[in-house]
């Protein structure tokens, strides 16, 4: 076998969501082949997980990675002064290099916080595939789609995007799917094609969907109906859809949402940073909707850490209906990790700690003073780990980082020209005095 992780308190997120003391994990060509209290044979490499704990990597299903670069940079305003003043102005200067840069930030940031694969929507895909190639961490890329305006933007988004899904359908660590950024910036015909074509390529689709209450007056407005039951007239609603964010949602949306077996990405921490609104993820479960975890850009949640979102998302929904035991922590984590992999539909090969699936594999030391007594691993994984606990990373059986050394980059070249590169491109939108 190729990798032996020993004696861990593995918490493996399958169907009995066990949870099993002392027990050992044996990796062999990228797949975990057996997962015992006791593995016979030899390990090229052999990890002690005492008093860690092992489980699968964290799924993030919603992120603009390359946004990195602007965290910081404009915090505390609404999003459509945050969308119109700061981030598109500088948006439209951005060149590949500055993509580049953000993205391998990005990837090292996740990696650093124990999130193994990622959902992204941006632009300069090649240099964000390049930076999960790299950086030996999953992603799902989409190009972020368009076509306000006019003037034959529909047919080059829809060639943009049908270009990368060709370009990345081969499997592997990078994916592709297609990225209609929202309701509200597609024409119909863009949304319509986008889903013809997704269905006929059999992939998947990424797009943000009700996320403030003004985008869902604006739609009744323009449209007649909210946003979710517009997408369900025209045909767009179905089991590849991961709709990012659902914060404003009436009762018969949740029904086309549960109908059509759309995936939703719950982004809180961002959600509360914009004051955007409460989805109501306890309204999705209770219907079986599948609910899974994203951060957003770095620009308005400011980390990648999913750690913080998997206390937040825990403690949001209790406080804003009073009640302090919905959605209890293993459901979080069943979010952040079976979850994600079922919206990317991905659930077959990753998301869980079961004999067969690539090994995407984390460990979190609990030797911590915030982590001691040892009472409740999942407990501990959503209401006190940070993202600095998690040791070990693993990604499709490989080692990317141990002891919270990143195998794959050079942490301070990754930091020096993602400072220099902010530079450049602040200094081409003319916004230098946003940096230090
Ligand atoms: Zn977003």
């Amino acid at each position: 076998m190729d990798i032996l992780i020993k004696n861990g308190i593995v918490v493996a997120m399958d169907n009995q969501r066990r949870v099993l003391k002392n027990f050992s994990v044996a990796i062999s060509e990228g797949r975990i082949v057996e997962i015992g209290a006791n593995i016979k044979g030899e390990a090229d490499v052999v990890i002690d997980a005492a008093k860690k704990i092992v489980m699968p990597g964290l799924i993030n299903t919603h992120t603009h990675l390359a946004m990195t670069l602007f965290r910081g940079i404009a915090d505390d305003v609404p999003l459509m002064k945050w969308l119109r003043e700061v981030i598109w102005p500088i948006e439209s200067k951005l060149e590949a290099k500055h993509v580049y840069a953000g993205s391998l930030l990005g990837c090292l940031e996740m990696v650093k916080s124990g999130t193994t694969c990622f959902n992204d929507m941006y632009f300069f895909l090649d240099e964000v595939a390049k930076s999960i190639g790299e950086s030996g961490i999953r992603g799902v890329i989409s190009h972020a789609m368009f076509d306000f305006g006019g003037g034959g933007k529909t047919e080059a988004a829809l060639r943009h995007g049908e270009e990368n899904i060709r370009k990345y359908s081969a499997g592997g660590r990078v994916r592709a799917f297609f990225g209609p950024h929202a309701p509200y910036t597609c024409s119909e015909e863009l949304l319509i094609k986008t889903k013809e074509l997704a269905d006929k390529c059999g992939t998947g689709i990424h797009i943000h969907v009700a996320e403030t209450k003004e985008e869902v007056e604006n739609s009744k407005k323009e449209k007649g109906l909210p946003p979710f039951e517009y997408l369900e007239k025209i045909g767009f609603l179905g089991p590849t859809v991961v709709a990012a964010h659902s914060t404003w949602t009436s009762d018969r949306e949740i029904e086309n949402i549960k109908k059509r077996d759309v995936k939703i990405a719950h982004n809180p921490t961002c959600n509360m940073k914009l004051a955007s609104g409460v989805a109501r993820v306890p309204d999705f479960l209770e219907k079986g909707i599948v609910v899974s975890l994203g951060t957003d850009g770095a620009a308005s949640n400011n980390s990648l850490d999913m750690f913080d979102d998997l206390k937040i998302c825990a403690l949001v929904h209790k406080l804003h209906n009073r009640n302090p035991s919905l959605v209890p922590a293993e459901k979080v984590l069943e979010f952040a990790t079976i979850n994600g992999a079922k919206a990317l539909g991905m659930e077959k090969e990753i998301g869980s700690i079961e004999v067969g699936k690539r090994a995407d594999v984390i460990l979190v030391d609990l030797n911590k003073p915030h982590l001691t007594p040892l009472s409740n691993p999942v407990s501990h994984l959503v209401y006190s780990a940070v993202g600095s606990d998690v040791d070990t990373v693993i990604v499709d059986g490989k080692v990317v980082m141990q002891g919270r050394q990143v195998k794959t980059l050079n942490e301070g070249k990754v930091l020096k020209f993602a400072n220099e590169q902010t530079y450049d491109l602040l200094e081409k939108a003319g916004k230098t005095e946003l940096l230090l």
